[in-house]
This record gives C-alpha cells, sequence and structure tokens, in this order.
C-alpha cells in the first residue's frame, strides 16, 4: 500500500462543486482585491479563532513580517525565534531589517517555552516568535508571563489547534496564518491571515498590508502590497467550515497510529496537559532516523525528515548570528534536526495506513 505523505485531494472533493459555484459568482461580481468574499472571510476567520480581527494577507511569510512591523519592530531590533521550524518563521524578522536570535525548544513539544527563551534575550529583544510547531499549540501564555514581552504567534501550522480551549492564532498578541495548499486550511494558491485582539494593531496591518495607506491617497507607511486574493478568500470560505471535522480526522490518524503500536518503532512525543493539537505533521524520532525513512521508502510509505539543517546551521542566516553575539548552543534543536521521521497524516488517514506504516517499519 502507498501511503502519501499529505492527502489534500480527497477531503476537498465533496466541496468541489460548492467551490467552482462560488468561485464563478465571485468572476460574475468583478471584484478581485479586497471585495466582499475578502471581508467576509475576514470575519469568520476572527470569529473561528475567537478573536476580535483578522486582516487577509498575500502568505504566511508577508503575516509575519507585517506583523512584527505593526508592533514596531524595525532595524536594530531583536526578536527571539524558534532555530527548528520552517525558514520563513526568521527570513520574515531579517526581511523588516531586525534582527532574529535562535532559541532552542523543549524536546517533547517541539516549542519554546519560556526556559528556552530565556538565553536569548537581551536588552534589545522587542518581540518572540512562538511557532505552534507541526500544530501542537506552544505554551505562549506562560511566555508572555514571563516577559512581558509580546509574542508572535506563528500559527502557520496550527488551525484548528487549542490550548485550555483557546484557539490557536489567539493565544498571542498577535499571530500568523498560511494558507499554502498543504497547509491544515489550504487555499489554491497562496494566501494568508494576521489574526489579533487589538483594534490599533489591526489597523496597522490593515495599512501596512496596502501600501501603508488607509485611505489609497494618504500614504503614512513604507509597507507591503499583500493581500489574501478575492479568489481564494472565495475557496477558504467553503473550506473554513469543514476544518474541526478536518482536524478530528488528524486526531483520529494519530490516535489509529498509537493503537497500531507505532510507540514500539519509534520514540512519540508528548502532548502537554490542556493541549488539543491539529497535526499538521505527525512527527516521531528515531536515533537512526535515516534508515528508517529509507525503511518506510521501501514499503511506499512517503516519510521525510524535517528542517534537517536548523535555521542557526542556514548560511543566510550566518550574519545574524554574528550580529547578536550571543552563545549559540541549541542541543535539542540539532538533536532534533538528526533524529525527527515526519509520517503520512491528513484528514482522511485510516487505521489501516497506520497498520501499513507500522509494518514497514516492523519489517526490518
Ligand atoms: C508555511 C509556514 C510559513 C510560511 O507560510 P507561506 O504562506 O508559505 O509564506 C511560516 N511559518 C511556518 C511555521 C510555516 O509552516
Amino acid at each position: 500500500m502507498t501511503v502519501p505523505l499529505f492527502d489534500t485531494k480527497t477531503p476537498l472533493e465533496p466541496l468541489r462543486e460548492a467551490i467552482l459555484e462560488r468561485v464563478a459568482a465571485a468572476i460574475d461580481a468583478g471584484r478581485f482585491i479586497l471585495g466582499p468574499e475578502v471581508a467576509a472571510f475576514e470575519r469568520e476567520l476572527a470569529d473561528y479563532v475567537g478573536v476580535g480581527h483578522a486582516v487577509g494577507v498575500g502568505n504566511g511569510t508577508d503575516a509575519l513580517s507585517i506583523a512584527a512591523r505593526a508592533l514596531g519592530i524595525g532595524p536594530g531590533d531583536e526578536v527571539v525565534v524558534p532555530s527548528f521550524t520552517f525558514y520563513a518563521t526568521a527570513e520574515a524578522i531579517a526581511a523588516i531589517g531586525a534582527t532574529p536570535v535562535f532559541c532552542d525548544i523543549d524536546p517533547d513539544t517541539r516549542n519554546v517555552t519560556a526556559e528556552t527563551v530565556a538565553p536569548a534575550l537581551g536588552p534589545r529583544t522587542k518581540a518572540i516568535v512562538a511557532v505552534d510547531l507541526f500544530g501542537m499549540p506552544a505554551e505562549i501564555p506562560a511566555i508572555r508571563d514571563a516577559f512581558g514581552l509580546p509574542v508572535i504567534e506563528d500559527a502557520a501550522q496550527a488551525l484548528g489547534a487549542s490550548l485550555y480551549g483557546v484557539k490557536a492564532g489567539a493565544l498571542g498578541d498577535i499571530a500568523t496564518f498560511s494558507f499554502y495548499p498543504s497547509k491544515n486550511l489550504g487555499g489554491f494558491g497562496d494566501g494568508g491571515a494576521i489574526t489579533t485582539d487589538d483594534g490599533e494593531l489591526a489597523e496597522r496591518v490593515r495599512a501596512l498590508r496596502f501600501h501603508g495607506s488607509r485611505d489609497k491617497q494618504t500614504f503614512e507607511y513604507v509597507g507591503f502590497n499583500s493581500r489574501l486574493d478575492e479568489l481564494q478568500a472565495t475557496i477558504l470560505r467553503v473550506l473554513l467550515p469543514h476544518i474541526d471535522t478536518w482536524c478530528d480526522g488528524r486526531r483520529a490518524g494519530v490516535q489509529a497510529y498509537i493503537d497500531a503500536g507505532l510507540g514500539e518503532h519509534l520514540t512519540l512525543g508528548a502532548t502537554p496537559e490542556g493541549a488539543t493539537p491539529a497535526w499538521h505533521l505527525y512527527v516521531a524520532t528515531h536515533a537512526e532516523a535515516d534508515a528508517k525513512l529509507a525503511q518506510l521508502a521501501a514499503a511506499g510509505v512517503q516519510a521525510r525528515g524535517y528542517y534537517r539543517l536548523p535555521l542557526h546551521r542556514q548560511p543566510a542566516m550566518a550574519p545574524y548570528l554574528a550580529r547578536s553575539g550571543r552563545a549559540l548552543e541549541l542541543p535539542v534543536t540539532d538533536e532534533l534536526a538528526r533524529t525527527n521521521v515526519a509520517l503520512p497524516i491528513s484528514p482522511v488517514f485510516t487505521r489501516a495506513q497506520a497498520d501499513a506504516v507500522v509494518a514497514a517499519l516492523a519489517s526490518a
């Protein structure tokens, strides 16, 4: 049995007709930039996340740059970011002239914590980026309490997750989402959003995504041209009502792995009390990760090692390491980068697929 790493196609099939109808109507309406579909999606996303404001932007990377700029961050400022994450988390900070300073993560949740952030703080630290990695909500309230610094929640992988009933996207001072096709809520192209409960921040974000202008006449900031497309918003509005069902499917898939005995072959992460993960990816570890990946590939299972070269070892980040001048020992990051095995997971993942993955691991 071939088991794909993602299955973005099957969950969309029952929605195909509805999507085509709504896209046709949006084409007929002829408003392609910041029209009624974007406005309605922003309201629906804000309601789903449980915050006052959502603002659609071009992608999840721009969302991070715009969120940081809205917090007043710029050249000379430092922002603490994890090293074990997708490159965009740090790139978006560097792109606005600020310095990303890398920190380690907790080995069980793979997320930053108050303990791992502390050594990266300095007098120029203006904010902390906490990634809800692989869909596991980071323990952001504890980080906010510990340092009194604003937390930007990179929730690109976590729509549908929650921590003690508070949804990912509502945990930080401001949060960012990506609707890249393989994310938990994936559009048919690039897209992103920023969520916050702070009305002033939301207004700055709205101006920044439109060239730094509120009225298209006066330009207050050097901003961005980064808007969620009307057609993407039209599609995302059809998909959003299904996000909980899809996340339930992902959680059932992870339970199927556990029931199938995955823990006998790989080391599984931990879900802290109060956390409901959205499982964008299901990632286990093994000391011989690449050998396990080869074994899985031979059996038709599409597994993959993620972020094998963590961000503090990426060539483009070298000048930022030098600039921050902080000592950089990130042992948990280095270990996880070497040992992680991301396994297939999707909203329609089955017990039979879990059995096939476990059988492939057992066949050594
Ligand atoms: C996907 C992703 C991003 C970037 O999103 P894009 O829409 O591709 O720009 C940022 N951070 C994390 C953690 C991501 O997974």
